[in-house]
């Protein structure tokens, strides 16, 4: 913590904000999950291959188990062998190939021993007693050996990797019941103000229904985390205290919105010095500017205005790429690309200005168009856009057709559609 809080508000620019939240939180312990339970998570070591994966030799096509020596001169004319058994997936052969035999197998099945190729069933005329095949094989063909996709002792998933589906797959595939990653951060989020209430009717003269809470829940959710959203707290001492003590065993990490701003009642602000420390101070950004970061019942804070889109924003720039650090991923930003803008964007002399905008590709070029005005309440600028265009501080606008960098928040598919 730089300040303690009676110092008055400093300004401080996001680059600098961002690298004393990130150095601050620290990787989660690691915890065993089951497999199950560990998409998303980040593998905390190496997975080794504790066999060859597959771990036998398996027919890559329904047909008949030969050898090769048998029909190296079905080439020239079709040899005739005599048919043995059946090589059923699941099953061990029931039965050995012998010189001038051969054993039907389906796709998947064990390879009989003695056989060392598969003539597709395309390739044959198969009869009850006798197979006639009508083509060469080689030694090998469409068998899939042992330890083909990987060997014992290989490197199954590398530790750092996230687990989603393929990795999952392969783990399970090379026998890992459960694995070892670093957990999913548990998030409480906080929605303070007396004019708040819970959405679901139209709201009273000066009443307004809790946004923050429900935006900050669904960005939680597309880092694989399950808030943990309590009612509503108005601005009250006690109610705010009484939410931090009963939550913090469950939690890892709070997140409040409102009650940030200069003159504002500061509730919030005293009862987390109270109960942790807090540091707040102003960030040279639009929207956003006040912004706590700290300590509250020994669980990591977050303090975010109540304007709406600057609770977005706020996320987007510092506390999605700590909790991703967090969870053990070294990704934590996201992508930032070039585009030329369709319209002037005004600066601001002192501040970093992230403009809503809606990125899409024109042959082959990446472009940006606003998506509405700059101001901080207005959330529906954030739904129609797909990136924050990043106007850095300065007094100058940026013209039409001007290049600048933009921050996606959406998935590519929502960039490019
Ligand atoms: P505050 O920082 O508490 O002064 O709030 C600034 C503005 O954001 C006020 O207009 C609040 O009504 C609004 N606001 C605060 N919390 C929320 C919330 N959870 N959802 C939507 N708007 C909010
Ligand atoms: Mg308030």
């Amino acid at each position: 913590m730089r300040r303690a809080l009676d110092v008055a508000y400093e300004m401080r620019t996001v680059e600098a904000v961002r690298k004393d939240i990130l150095d601050a939180v620290k990787p989660l312990d690691p915890v065993t999950l089951p497999l199950m339970d560990a998409w998303g998570c980040v593998l905390f070591e190496d997975a080794i291959a504790p066999y060859d994966i597959p771990t036998f030799a398996s027919s890559a096509m329904d047909g008949f188990a030969v050898r090769a020596e048998d029909v190296a001169a079905a080439g020239e004319s079709p040899v005739i062998l005599r048919r043995v058994g059946s090589a059923f997936i699941g099953k061990t052969p029931d039965a050995q190939v012998g010189p001038g035999e051969a054993m039907w197998i389906a796709t998947g099945a064990p390879v009989p021993p003695g056989a060392d190729c598969i003539a597709p069933k395309e390739d044959v005329t198969a009869e009850p007693d006798k197979v006639t095949v009508n083509k060469a094989f080689k030694s090998g063909m469409f068998v899939r050996p042992p330890g083909q996709d990987l060997k014992e002792g290989d490197v199954v998933v590398p530790g750092g990797k996230i687990l989603s589906g393929p990795e999952l797959g392969n783990l399970s595939t090379a026998g890992f019941g459960a694995v070892t990653v670093y957990p999913k951060v548990r998030v409480c989020v906080v929605s303070t103000g007396d004019e708040l209430v819970e959405p679901g009717t139209k709201p009273a003269f000066g009443q307004i229904p809790d946004g923050n809470g429900f935006t900050i829940s669904g960005n939680l959710r597309e880092l694989g985390i399950a808030p943990v959203r309590p009612p509503i707290v108005p601005d009250d001492e006690d109610l705010l205290r009484n939410l931090f003590v009963s939550r913090a065993p469950e939690v890892d990490v709070f997140i409040s919105s409102g009650g940030m701003s200069v003159g504002d009642l500061d509730v919030v602000k005293k009862v987390v010095s109270e109960l942790g420390r807090i540091d707040s101070y102003k960030v040279a950004m639009q929207p956003g500017m006040p912004q706590a970061f700290g300590v509250v019942e020994g669980r990591t804070y977050f303090g975010l205005p109540g304007n709406p889109v600057s609770v977005f924003v706020s996320f987007e720039l510092f506390i999605r790429p700590a909790l991703l650090k967090m969870m053990g991923r070294t990704d934590l930003f996201r992508p930032v690309i070039t585009a030329s803008i369709d319209e002037e964007m005004e600066g601001l002399p002192d501040k970093t200005r992230y403009s809503r905008v809606f990125v899409y590709s024109e042959n082959g070029a990446w472009r940006a168009r606003s998506t509405g005005p700059a101001a901080s309440n207005l959330l529906g600028t954030v739904v129609k856009a797909n990136g924050l265009a990043v106007i850095p501080p300065g007094d100058h606008a940026v013209n039409a057709g001007d290049q600048v960098r933009v921050q996606l928040f959406r998935p590519m598919e929502q960039v490019q559609g």
